[in-house]
């Protein structure tokens, strides 16, 4: 029997509804013979309201406090969810970090993940149940929870995919996967079936906010595959694994506004890729403040905000 995780964000467990497309993925899953344990996020915009309401109490909520408050939005989600996944026929668990035996440092707000204790995940699973574990948030040495900063469920989801050794660990949200470039702002952005982890990190780092930085860095350490797709679709997504696919260039991103970074691995063997990129930036008039060549990764720094036109030019001429 394969141990498979699953993740779902915000935006998948928003109201009953889609909590039911997410029962009904999980439902599919367990049936075909998996272990299946489930991560999810805070309902919708639950977070970002926590934090707005604590505001209006204080200018500057305690770290401890926060954490307190904002691990309760993942609460919720993981005990609706096993409340439907029971109401529909499956035995399910909610655990929360701490009772997911997810330890963390003392870093409240972003602490970082230092050892799974998974008895209490595996006497469930043992017991034929899903489990359901609360993203975001662990405890720490003073027995306090602590949270892992904003998107943290992802490195939920990773951790927790490492400590079982699992088979794989899928990320469900409302994008279907990791494209060539951001898909919301520049036309023929393509899906991308199969990225590295060295490339999905410097996506990450650079400004791509598909996933949880953390939480790439784990999975290549633990070689566990990603599967980023969509609850709301059957598309394929993308999978993240150590296998590297060399000299195609795999996405453009840009971060903030005015840095823009073109990602494959072995980019810095072809300097007809740079010449490109110098070619446009020349053609636009565009001045340059710093460029960096890495094994995966050209990334340049201009003077002035560049706009998403430059972005779209280099995806059209480099990529599609
Ligand atoms: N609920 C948290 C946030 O909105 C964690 C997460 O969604 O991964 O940042
Ligand atoms: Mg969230």
């Amino acid at each position: 029997m394969d141990t498979i995780v699953l993740k779902f964000g915000g935006s998948s467990v928003a109201d009953n509804q889609r909590l039911k497309m997410v029962a009904e993925k999980i439902i599919d899953l367990y049936q075909k013979g998996n272990k299946v344990v489930v991560i999810v996020s805070a309902q919708g915009k639950t977070t970002d309201q926590l934090i707005e309401e604590a505001h209006t109490l204080s200018k500057q909520p305690e770290n401890r406090e926060m954490d307190m408050l904002l691990s309760t939005g993942e609460q919720i989600s993981i005990a609706k969810l096993s409340i439907l996944l029971n109401e529909m026929g499956y035995p399910s668990i909610s655990l929360t970090g701490w009772q997911a035996g997810i330890f963390t440092n003392n870093t409240n707000q972003n602490a970082t993940i230092e050892g799974i204790d998974t008895n209490r995940i595996q006497t469930e699973l043992g017991k034929g149940k899903i489990v359901i574990i609360a993203g975001f948030q662990g405890y720490n040495e003073n027995l306090d929870i602590t949270t892992f900063g904003r998107g943290g469920s992802d490195t939920t989801a990773v951790a927790v995919a490492s400590a079982l050794q699992a088979k794989n660990c899928y990320i469900f949200s409302d994008v279907d996967g990791v494209y060539t470039v951001d898909p919301n702002k520049i036309e023929g952005a393509k899906k991308l079936p199969a990225l590295s982890y060295p490339e999905m990190l410097e996506l990450s780092s650079e400004g791509a906010k598909v996933l949880h930085g953390r939480c790439v860095e784990i999975a290549e350490k633990y070689k566990i595959p990603i599967i980023t797709k969509s609850t709301f679709n059957q598309h394929a997504g993308t999978v993240i694994t150590d296998s590297i696919e060399e000299n195609t260039i795999k996405s453009v991103v840009k971060k903030e506004i005015s840095r823009i970074s073109i990602i494959g691995t072995g980019i810095i063997r072809h300097t007809e890729f740079i010449k490109q990129i110098l070619d446009i930036i020349a053609k636009n008039k565009l001045e340059i403040l710093e460029l960096h060549v890495s094994e995966s990764k050209i990334s340049i720094d201009f003077k002035h905000e560049v706009p998403d036109k430059i972005l779209e030019e280099i995806h059209a001429e480099m990529i599609s």
